[in-house]
C-alpha cells in the first residue's frame, strides 16, 4: 500500500530531489507546475499531473520525468485542499 503524501509534501519532495539530481551546471531549470486534473481512468476523482519540463541540453527533462514517475508510483498524492486555489501549488520562483 503506497504512502499518502499531501500536495505540499509532494512539491517539497520534488524540489528537493531535483536539487540533488539535476545537472550540476544547469542553472535555468525549475520544477514544472503541477496541476490537479481529471483522472485517467474511471473510479478516481482526480489525479496530479506535471507540466512537460522545458527542454534542457543537460538532461534535466529526463531527470524530472523520472522523478515524477517514481514519486507518483511510490506515493498516493492527496487532492489539493478545497480552500486553497490550485494555482498556489505552482512553482514560480
Ligand atoms: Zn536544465
Amino acid at each position: 500500500m503506497a504512502r499518502t503524501m499531501s500536495a505540499a509534501e509532494m512539491l517539497d519532495h520534488l524540489a528537493r530531489e531535483f536539487e540533488k539530481a539535476r545537472a550540476p551546471h544547469c542553472t535555468t531549470c525549475r520544477v514544472p507546475r503541477t496541476f490537479w486534473g481529471p483522472a485517467p481512468g474511471p473510479g478516481a476523482a482526480g489525479y496530479w499531473y506535471m507540466e512537460q519540463p522545458g527542454k534542457c541540453e543537460r538532461g534535466c527533462r529526463q531527470v524530472l520525468t523520472g522523478l515524477w514517475a517514481r514519486l507518483t508510483t511510490d506515493y498516493v498524492i492527496a487532492p489539493p485542499p478545497r480552500d486553497v486555489p490550485v494555482s498556489r501549488f505552482s512553482h514560480v520562483r
